[in-house]
């Protein structure tokens, strides 16, 4: 993630990134109370540098630190800029952009009066790939609303994530499907998920997942390409009866399954609504015209 020449961005200043320091009596470190984000920025096919739905990300960021009672002292334009900023010290256009708000040091359960963030920028690695993935429905749930703001991207919550993913790979998969705690489908560790059957994509309905920005740039795409797409509960039963289905998130972009358990998804990939999807989403985050796109 980082070398002698890598550059990291903390409260406010450019900081080279094997000196930065940070508090190890953080309560973030303690109780996994920090949150964060994923962004990634592409080289357009006119050759510049764009952050794709920055302002979203960077408002997302704001609303799970709200959500958690960090205090958030920091405006967007100000990490906007200071990102493209990052990104050119780093010489990066393909990249994956990491901020973190996390607490001071803190053992107490009292409120921060203050917080910190950093911005941390890295090459972008594929995250599962191009070829099709082979998923497993997870005997981990995910966190219940109830006893979490789920719709917080907030750090504690992705031990959940993690052992989820482990387990999948463990047992010889690609990738984990969760549960919510009602049995009905919610997302994947880190990204969420449509599937497709006769012509039509649905998707689990917001309440008990991440509201992803890729999620929702999906239902920009159906609307743009009249595909028609619903949104609701689903059993993981209803999978076995699909066509086809995808992961989306900022790092895993598009991506398709060619199974769930022992199920293999029968339409092949490109025969599918879901890849022509995956297709004008690789489009959308790198064309240089942003008409269509809410940034
Ligand atoms: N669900 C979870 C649990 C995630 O971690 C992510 C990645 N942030 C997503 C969904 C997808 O969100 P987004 O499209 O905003 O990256």
């Amino acid at each position: 993630y980082y070398n002698q020449d890598t550059f990291l961005y903390l409260n406010g200043a450019f900081v080279r990134a094997a000196d930065a320091k940070m508090d190890l009596y953080s309560q973030s470190l303690h109780y996994g109370y920090a949150v964060f984000e994923g962004i990634r920025a592409y080289r357009t096919e006119s050759g510049e540098t764009r952050i794709f739905k920055a302002t979203e990300h960077y408002d997302r960021l704001a609303n799970s630190a709200r959500l958690v009672n960090l205090p958030y002292r920091f405006d967007n334009k100000t990490l906007i800029d200071a990102t493209y900023e990052l990104l050119e010290m780093n010489m990066l256009q393909d990249a994956y952009i990491r901020p973190v708000v996390f607490a001071p040091a803190n053992m107490s359960f009292l409120p921060n009066t203050d917080s910190n963030i950093t911005i941390q920028v890295w090459e972008m690695q594929p995250f599962l790939g191009d070829r099709l993935l082979r998923v497993m429905s997870s005997s981990f749930e995910r966190p219940n609303p109830r006893g979490f703001h789920i719709e917080a991207k907030a750090s504690g919550h992705y031990v959940n994530s993690l052992l989820a993913s482990q387990e999948a790979k463990a047992k010889g998969f690609d990738e984990a499907l969760l549960s919510d705690m009602n049995g009905f489908i919610a997302e994947g560790p880190g990204a969420n998920m449509f599937f497709e059957r006769d012509g039509k994509l649905y998707t689990p309905s917001a309440g008990n997942i991440l509201p992803g920005i890729t999620r929702a740039t999906v239902l920009e795409i159906c609307a743009a390409e009249g595909i028609a797409v619903e949104e609701g509960k689903f059993k993981m039963s209803e999978l076995k009866t699909a066509d086809a289905a995808f992961f989306c998130g900022t790092a895993a972009e598009v991506i398709g399954w060619e199974s769930i358990d022992n199920y293999q998804f029968p339409k092949p990939w490109a025969q599918t609504l879901s890849a022509h999807v995956q297709k004008v989403y690789k489009s959308w985050v790198t064309e240089k015209s942003t008409a269509t796109i809410s940034q």
